[in-house]
């Protein structure tokens, strides 16, 4: 088998680990820092998906994201305010 053949993990990566990750590793391939995105943030607020892909192995699928907050409050002058 050639050395630069890349195999698929026997399960997908589950979306936990996933996560724990920090969503870097390709939940097919299993590689590291491979995840790039294809399209902007679609959806609805609070929840987003966004297209992603690995250049690694050619898998493509959708990040979820959730909205946590925000911070660095500024008015239109770029001023913080409180
Ligand atoms: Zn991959």
């Amino acid at each position: 088998m050639p050395e630069n053949e890349i195999k698929q993990l026997p399960v997908p990566l589950s979306e936990d680990d996933y996560f724990d990750g920090g969503g870097v590793q390709c939940p097919v391939c299993g590689g590291f820092h491979c995840v790039k995105a294809e399209k902007d943030f679609e959806g609805e607020r609070p929840e987003l998906t966004q297209t992603v892909s690995c250049f690694r192995c050619g898998a493509i699928w959708q990040d979820k994201y959730s909205l946590v907050g925000y911070e660095d409050l500024r008015d239109k002058e770029g001023q913080r305010i409180w």
